[in-house]
């Protein structure tokens, strides 16, 4: 007996799992949907935690998308229009990682299609890239409601997919996109003004940070900034 499971009943957890499919507990009605506020995730053994994030580590891109477009870990799937799982080339140098789709995003189901992706399409080609040839991902798979911040445990739910993302691309090199990528990446606090101009990592793959385009639109002045940022990551990626 394991957390008053028995071996069957935990194998057959680790087995749903794998499949993508999440054991939830309705808190009152016994049966039928449970409203969004209501939402009570089924608190994962410890043990059927590491058989899930290793199933996620262990599957294929259609595996993925599926396991993602599928996923009610967190309450963040009771108010989604859709998933929105990332896009561009699974064999880039550079990969773009933002924090959480917007409402464009959420929409459309890509990542960085609003005016923060218009400006990010502006910055790739400022420094010779396209979209297509990058992949672009956010650490959130699913909107906040109201665009409000990612709260840790949506974090911690999403980052096996994000993590297998990263593995089956093999970037070069990671850009963290703003504030909150930075931090969900870097599990810090340290002020984004002193995380940038240095060379970090998240799980081996070197990264960087730099200002989110939403804050550029805001700050125009800091466009500077980026550049700089950019024009760092291209001395570590080894492109030109
Ligand atoms: N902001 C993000 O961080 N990601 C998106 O996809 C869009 C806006």
């Amino acid at each position: 007996m394991l957390d008053g499971m028995n071996a069957q009943e935990i194998r057959r957890r680790q087995y749903l799992d794998a499949l993508g499919v999440t054991l939830w507990i309705p808190r009152r009605e016994p049966i039928g949907l449970v409203p969004a506020g209501d939402y009570a995730p089924f608190e994962e053994p410890e043990i059927a935690k590491q058989s899930r994030q290793s199933a996620v580590a262990c599957m294929d891109w259609p595996e993925l998308e599926r396991a993602v477009k599928s996923c009610i870990k967190c309450p963040l799937h009771a108010t989604r229009t859709q998933t929105v799982f990332g896009v561009g080339n699974r064999q880039a140098k550079w990969m773009f990682i933002g924090e959480a789709p917007g409402g464009e995003e959420d929409r459309q189901g890509e990542p960085f299609v609003g005016r923060a992706g218009q400006l990010l399409n502006a910055i790739l080609f400022a420094i010779g890239l396209t979209r297509e040839e990058v992949y672009i991902a956010n650490v959130l798979k699913c909107r906040p409601p109201g665009n409000r911040d990612p709260r840790p445990e949506e974090v911690i739910q999403c980052e096996p997919y994000l993590l297998r993302q990263i593995n089956l691309i093999k970037p070069r090199l990671i850009v963290a996109l703003g504030r909150h990528a930075a931090h969900s990446l870097l599990k810090t606090e340290v002020p984004l003004g002193k995380l940038r101009g240095q060379r970090l990592s998240y799980h081996g793959t070197p990264l960087i940070v730099t200002y989110h385009p939403a804050y550029l639109l805001r700050n125009p002045v800091d466009k500077r900034k980026v550049w700089e940022d950019l024009c760092l990551a291209r001395s570590f990626v080894g492109d030109r």
